[in-house]
């Protein structure tokens, strides 16, 4: 199964004896909107609303606000929404002193595009984010961090996983952005770059103590711990051993502890309103779906939705639908703050307080298939129990009476398709692009005079039944086996299962994105080059898939080939930092170091929190026999982040050729600790071992690079090592 936000992964590649070519994964999501007539609208100012019931409700302007949000948690997977399996004693606690809204829902199944909705009070359509990767948030829309900020708050934001890195523009109005996920986590194709929550709830803690008697403090916690693959840590993992999902559900959970018992011990000085929820859900086989991001039935769309604050709530359970964008006005409403009026979210205050609130439509999307593979987009409405799915075959249900949305109620009640397709019209108004341009104008000149663009495009004018994501249900599973078959180390029944996907569906970009990384993994370059090359010229936007092309080109030696084709994207006014890097490995490979050396420097500002562009320009030191400079970058990588394998593999390259062994072997270790994949390290510390005569010690490492070093790369010295093995017994 490949979860459906997680096809964001980095996968890197050692040179054995110098560390690193690059860092490139498989990042299979389209690149970057300009959304300047998108958004005008939305900018925060103008008119306000107030509650209409603000005298009955209390409200405090000096309280500290606490968002919680919880990836990919199914409403029913909690507790205190009826889960008796699930150990979620936090939230629980939480919705027994607090406000519980049984029928919340998201508007997307992804989690940038989530979040960006949570963040803004506003629909996809108008913040411009559709997707994971790909789509940046824009700079002229407000958030809860910037309204905040801008009220004298301290903010900070604590985040998990790669699809909320800094890059995608969500930082804005953070004092502190924290995203150190492990950016250069390597061997880890199809899994997103995650921390434990743990980890991240421990730094959200030290940020709040540090500045106690400051100003109110506004923090976003955001865990990541029930996304797939599930796996959960001890003692979970035994305990949920039939369901690894609920697993992870009770670890994040847990990990909320520290962060919580203050505030439900109320031993804070000041009062904290909670507010908790899920990005979305999780499928789990339900209508076919095994994760999330291709449907948008109530296992991706309904999400628990918890808000504390025993100052201003009594305990309450609310049966009346809200949603993601309803949490910016309700955290504004509770501190006495004007609404804008220009939000698609209403204050649930007078709600959560007891009084009646109107009906709200919820509008929602489902896009990453239409994006990434060219099928048809999902739209559609919600109104009190009835819920409308916008697609080639529309769906209609009574959540009411099906809530498994099992009877599909569309082909019998004509007149209500109608009324809910033009309601959904409306909301729709402004969606002026719903086939999202992500490239700028500039960056499309370049390419088509360079040839690149060959008008072919993902998105087509008009969708048939064969488009419907229902219809090719199918495919979805293929590609999950595809990356199944690739986790459990069978490389040859991974690209056959690839390429008969890409037979198939020809146009869609991911599966070619997916065949082009095995081949690159199977030691094929020049073929994953080309493969590459045609996932582009499907979507030539995606900056993500530009990367790729030109790390597979650089690593089949076409060094000039990558740089021309990587130049257009490198030109744009905001490069996406692996297009960034993927250039400067380029024209290192073409000898052109000084230029290379400029471009990681690019790169550093413009992710300062990632470690890579350092390692690469480390790398570039070291070809150059600069080896204190070398040292130095590598060390500063480590500073960034500790868990760089590849620094440490570095480091240990240049003890080693001081004869430094002591030293060498420490960082070799170290780095096969980091990661236990990487067969360059793994062979090195063997070589280096059995040179000192410490043949014993070397046997394990050895041993270890034949599981994993790919025959099709290692060929020649996988026959040594086995002729070693077979001539040293133990
Ligand atoms: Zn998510």
């Amino acid at each position: 199964m490949i979860p459906k936000d997680a096809k964001d992964t980095k996968a890197t590649k050692d040179t054995k004896g110098r560390p690193c070519a690059g860092s490139f994964g498989i990042v299979s999501f389209p690149s970057f909107v300009s959304f300047v007539s998108l958004v005008s609208s939305v900018s925060f100012a103008i008119a306000c609303t107030t509650s209409s019931n603000a005298t009955r409700v209390r409200r405090d302007g000096s309280q500290n606000v606490l968002l919680i949000t919880i990836d990919t948690l199914r409403a029913d997977a909690v507790g205190a929404y009826g889960n008796r399996s699930v150990a979620t004693p936090w939230m629980d606690r939480l919705a027994a002193g607090g406000v519980r809204f049984t029928a919340a829902h998201a508007s997307t199944v992804v989690t940038l595009p989530s979040h960006a909705n949570i963040l803004s009070g506003v629909y996809p359509f108008r913040h411009g984010v559709r997707e994971n990767a790909g789509f940046r948030f824009p700079s002229n829309v407000d958030t809860i961090a910037t309204v905040l900020k801008a009220r004298g708050y301290r903010t900070a934001a604590f985040v998990s996983a790669f699809p909320l890195d800094a890059r995608f523009g969500l930082t804005r109005g953070f004092d502190r952005y924290d995203d150190r996920f492990g950016k250069g986590e390597t061997h880890a194709a199809f899994r997103v770059p995650e921390r434990r929550g743990t980890d991240t709830v421990a730094a959200a803690l030290a940020w709040i103590r540090a500045g106690a008697d400051q100003p109110p403090w506004f923090a976003w916690v955001h865990l990541y711990e029930p996304h797939f693959p599930y796996l959960p840590p001890e003692p979970y993992a035994s305990r949920f051993s039939d369901s690894p999902y609920l697993g992870e559900v009770s670890a994040a959970d847990a990990a909320l502890g520290p962060l919580l018992q203050p505030i439900l011990g109320a031993r804070d000085t000041r009062e904290t309103l909670v507010i908790v929820t899920g990005d979305h859900g999780e499928s789990l086989g339900e209508h076919g779906e095994m994760t999330h991001g291709l449907f948008a039935y109530e296992g991706t769309l309904h999400i628990p939705l918890i808000v504390y604050q025993p100052h201003l709530f009594e305990p309450r359970t609310i049966e009346e639908p809200v949603r993601h964008v309803d949490i910016l006005p309700t955290i504004l409403d509770a501190l006495g703050a004007p609404i804008p009026s220009a939000l698609d979210g209403r204050s649930l205050l007078a709600l959560a307080s007891g009084s009646a609130g109107g009906p709200a439509a919820t509008y929602f999307e489902s896009l990453s298939a239409s994006i990434n593979r060219g099928w048809a987009p999902l739209h559609g409405v919600a109104r009190g129990s009835m819920k409308y799915i916008d697609l080639p075959i529309p769906e209609l249900y009574n959540l009411a009476s099906d809530p498994s949305e099992s009877h599909d109620l569309a082909p019998s009640r004509p007149g209500e398709v109608r009324e809910l397709q033009r309601l959904l019209a409306v909301l729709r108004t402004d969606d002026r692009r719903s086939r999202p341009e992500r490239e700028s104008a500039a960056t499309r000149e370049q390419l088509r005079s360079l040839g690149y663009v060959t008008g072919a495009s993902t998105a087509k004018d008009h969708y048939t039944e064969a488009d419907d994501p229902k219809r090719l249900i199918h495919i979805d599973r293929a590609i999950d086996e595809v990356v199944a078959q690739y986790q459990r180390g069978d490389l040859p029944g991974a690209i056959a299962s690839a390429e008969r996907v890409v037979q198939q569906r020809p146009d869609m970009p991911l599966s070619l994105v997916h065949l082009a990384f095995l081949y690159n993994e199977a030691g094929n370059h020049r073929r994953a080059a080309n493969v590459i090359g045609r996932a582009l010229a499907l979507n030539p936007a995606a900056e993500d898939v530009a990367a790729l092309a030109g790390a597979y080109l650089t690593e089949s030696g076409q060094f000039d080939e990558a740089i021309a084709r990587l130049s257009p994207y490198v030109r744009s006014a905001e490069p996406d930092v692996d297009v960034l890097i993927a250039y400067g490995v380029a024209l290192a490979s073409a000898g052109r170091r000084r230029e290379a050396l400029d471009v990681f420097n690019r790169a550093r500002a413009a992710d300062p929190g990632n470690g890579l562009p350092l390692i690469n320009a480390a790398t570039v030191y070291l070809m150059a026999g600069e080896r204190d400079r070398a040292a130095a970058a590598f060390t500063e990588a480590l500073a960034i982040d500790p868990t760089l394998a590849r620094a440490h593999n570095g480091l240990g390259v240049i003890e080693a050729e001081q004869r430094n062994y002591r030293q060498a072997l420490e960082h070799w270790r170290r780095a096969v600790e980091l990661d236990p994949r990487d067969f360059e390290t793994l062979f090195n510390i063997g070589d280096l071992l059995i040179r000192l005569g410490r043949s014993s010690e070397a046997r394990p490492y050895w041993q270890k690079y034949l599981e994993t070093a790919p025959p099709a790369l290692e060929a020649r010295d996988r026959d040594r090592v086995r002729r070693w093995l077979a001539s040293n017994p133990p």
